[in-house]
C-alpha cells in the first residue's frame, strides 16, 4: 500500500469513529446511517448466505439427496459464511485490499454463526499471510477475521502458525498436483505446542488446499482437531458438487 493510501484508510477510520452519522456503505459507498451496510447491499449479503442443505463435513452446499464430491465425507471439517458473490464478493476486496476491520466485523457475525455447532473451540487462529505481503497491506486479514469470531465466541485468539519463507517459491507453475501439495504442506509452521480444539479462520475457501496444509501443521504440533471457517466458499468449490 502506497503511503497516501494509508494515509488515507487511517482517515477514513478515524472519520468513521468520530462521526459514525457519516459512515458509507462498505460496498457502494451510499450513506449508511451508522451500518457497515447500506439497506439493499445488507439485503444482497443476506442473499449470498450459504443456507439449506451442506455436507456435514466440509459445509459445501448439496444439492437434495446428493454425494458431496468435494470431500467424499473425509475431508477437513470446515463451515463458510457466504458464497463468493456479489456483495459477499466486493466485501472480501475490501477486507483484504483496504483492511477496514467493520468488514471484518461483518464476516465474523456471519461466520459465527455457520461454525457455531460444530464447537466447541478451546482458541481461534488463522491463516496468516507471507512477511511480504504483510508489509505492503500492513493488515493480516485473516486475523481482523479470526479476532472477530473469537470475540463472538468467547473464547482467545491466539497467533499459531508461521510461514516458513524459506524454501517458499511463489509460483508453483510447473507442478504437478503431488508436488504442489507437498510445497504447501511445507508452507506452515506452528513454532509453539498447541493444546485443544482449534478454529482456523480464513477468508475465501477454494480448493482447501491451504486450509489442509495449515490443519495439518496445526495437528502435528499437538491439537487434539482443527475446524476451517471462512468468510466465503468460492465457485470453483461449488462446480464440484454431484449432480
Ligand atoms: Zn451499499
Ligand atoms: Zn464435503
Amino acid at each position: 500500500m502506497k503511503i497516501m493510501d494509508r494515509l488515507r484508510a487511517l482517515d477514513r477510520a478515524c472519520i468513521d469513529t468520530l462521526f459514525p452519522e457519516n459512515l458509507e456503505c462498505l460496498c457502494c459507498r451510499k450513506p449508511s446511517f451508522g451500518h457497515p451496510l447500506c439497506e439493499e447491499c445488507a439485503e444482497i449479503l443476506e442473499d449470498c448466505r450459504i443456507t439449506g442443505p451442506v455436507c456435514p463435513v466440509c459445509g459445501h452446499p448439496l444439492r437434495a439427496d446428493a454425494a458431496c464430491a468435494f470431500c467424499k465425507g473425509d475431508g477437513l471439517a470446515a463451515r463458510s459464511a457466504y458464497r463468493h458473490a456479489e456483495t459477499a464478493r466486493l466485501l472480501v476486496h475490501t477486507l483484504k485490499f483496504d483492511g477496514v476491520s467493520a468488514a471484518a466485523d461483518v464476516f465474523a457475525e456471519g461466520m459465527t454463526a455457520a461454525v457455531e455447532a460444530l464447537g466447541p473451540f478451546d482458541a481461534v487462529t488463522w491463516v496468516t499471510m507471507p512477511e511480504k505481503r504483510k508489509r505492503v497491506r500492513g493488515i493480516d486479514h485473516g486475523r481482523l477475521l479470526a479476532e472477530g469470531v473469537a470475540r463472538r465466541l468467547g473464547v482467545p485468539c491466539l497467533c499459531l502458525l508461521s510461514r516458513n519463507e524459506r524454501n517458499w517459491k511463489a509460483t508453483q507453475l510447473g507442478m504437478n498436483a503431488e508436488e504442489r501439495r507437498k510445497h504447501l504442506e511445507q508452507a506452515f509452521l506452528c513454532p509453539q505446542p498447541v493444546h485443544g480444539r482449534i478454529l482456523l479462520a480464513d477468508d475465501v475457501m477454494t480448493t482447501g488446499s491451504t486450509a489442509r496444509a495449515c490443519a495439518a501443521a496445526l495437528l502435528q504440533a499437538g491439537a487434539a482437531s482443527v475446524t476451517v471457517v471462512t468468510a466465503t466458499q468460492a465457485a470453483e468449490h461449488e462446480t464440484s458438487i454431484n449432480p
